[in-house]
């Protein structure tokens, strides 16, 4: 079969008809060939050193790293790099060693992990929480855990990829995002049709950095009979008045029946949480099988502790990155380019075409900005875009190359029609 290498993307390689596994593997190191021949292979970039608004990449085809405004990280509030959090890492491991050494089941269960589900289900003023290896565990193990043949989850179509596969055991209906009208249409088919009925949505969208509308979804949900879970991955630090994100901003503590997220973005490590009452939470912690026989986090967990006290002590950060994001966003803006309806340190600038959106991100990589080019089948095959993500440790300077650099691309690509 023939794949024009100039219209492809990631998912033609998925599962090639009449090619095994590793003749796939072949046809798309030619694709991966192709892409980097063209300055388009934006994936795993070598960065040298840490995380940070400015970084250090090893470009392919040079043997010295080169220095750019890095726009690529969910650290949004340099949280990776504070040095009391790295003090806290450093005594978890200097106390408690660098492994946990078995799974939660039979042994890999510590004080320092009961301390971190205790901190971040009171963080959201729960009593029980439980944790999972990553944000993306968090949603698949537990969706997959909770849903069967004779359930239905009803998710925006923007949810995360891990959603999507902790739906794979269930039925799934996709609502229009955002779209309260159609979600309602399903709610009200799927009332009396279905066992156990779930409403998936993300707090902040990971590729549009918009917000759902969770007090209509929330009343929606719970009107036909429905339980409401909601990943606030990119919320959390981030949104809403004292960093609990989307939930706080509408204030539906009470209203929202799961909560998942990540330790991996404002919170700068690693790891899943999923928060609910008592019960929904003991089960999955002896039901979830990615829970009970995977090996629990490291010591260095220790650290997300430390992170979740200084989004209450040191608001300072969340309120620096709340004016990086305006400054970067209004200037995009008044040099004509769309970021659409973004509430949040997700910034994607629409382009829609996918060779001028690849092209715009190799341009401004050789000027020293690093971003994230996103086109299909992460976003629809029209709706390709820039993608950055602010830090709160971007500065002024920072941004202000950042804007040039737009400017400057602008009048090579033609994006906004001004130039
Ligand atoms: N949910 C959303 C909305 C995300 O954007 C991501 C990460 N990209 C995840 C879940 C997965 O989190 P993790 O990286 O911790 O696996």
């Amino acid at each position: 079969m023939k794949i024009d290498f100039t219209k492809a993307s990631f998912k033609d390689f998925e599962n090639i008809p009449g090619l095994d596994a590793f003749q796939t593997a072949g046809k798309f190191q030619q694709y991966l060939d192709f892409l980097r021949q063209n300055g388009h292979l934006n994936y795993r970039i070598e960065s040298v050193s840490p995380v940070g608004p400015e970084m250090e990449l090893l470009l392919p085809g040079n043997s010295t790293p080169s220095k750019a405004v890095c726009l690529v990280s969910n650290d949004y509030l340099g949280f990776s790099q504070h040095p009391k959090i790295k003090e806290a890492v450093i005594e978890g491991i200097s106390r408690f060693g660098t492994g946990s050494g078995a799974s939660p089941a039979i042994g890999g269960h510590f004080s320092y992990h009961e301390l971190l589900e205790q901190k971040i289900a009171k963080f959201y003023k729960k009593t029980d929480a439980i944790l999972y290896t990553t944000g993306y565990t968090a949603n698949s193990a537990t969706l997959q855990c909770l849903m069967h043949q004779e359930d239905l989850a009803i998710v925006d179509m923007a949810v995360h990829a891990s959603v999507y596969e902790g739906c794979i055991t269930t039925n799934t209906k996709q609502f229009l995002h955002n779209n309260l009208d159609h979600l309602e249409q399903i709610l009200s088919k799927a009332q009396n049709a279905y066992r156990t009925k779930f409403v998936v949505v993300d707090g902040v969208y990971s590729q549009d950095g918009d917000i759902a509308y969770l007090d209509r979804i929330a009343a929606l949900t719970h009107h036909y009979g429905a339980y409401l879970v909601v990943d606030d991955a990119h919320g959390i630090g981030v949104v809403g008045d004292t960093g609990r994100g989307v939930i706080e901003l509408y204030d539906l503590f009470e209203q929202v029946d799961i909560i998942t997220g990540t330790f991996s973005k404002a919170l700068g490590n690693i790891g899943g949480y999923v928060i609910a009452g008592r019960e929904l939470v003991n089960y999955l912690k002896f039901q979830s099988k990615q829970h009970l026989f995977s090996t629990t986090a490291t010591p260095a967990i220790m650290g997300i502790v430390k992170a979740i006290e200084l989004i209450d002590e040191e608001p300072a950060w969340r309120e620096q990155l709340s004016r990086n994001i305006d400054y970067l966003k209004s200037g995009l803006v008044s040099l004509g380019f769309d970021v659409g309806t973004t509430c949040s340190a997700v910034i994607p600038v629409k382009i829609g075409d996918i060779p001028k959106t690849l092209e715009a991100g190799r341009l401004l990589l050789r000027s020293g900005i690093y971003t994230n080019p996103i086109m299909y089948p992460a976003v629809s095959k029209k709706n390709a875009r820039i993608r950055m993500n602010v830090m709160s440790t971007h500065t002024r300077e920072h941004l202000d190359k950042v804007l040039n650099a737009f400017a400057a691309i602008d009048h090579q690509l033609h994006l906004t029609g001004k130039s």
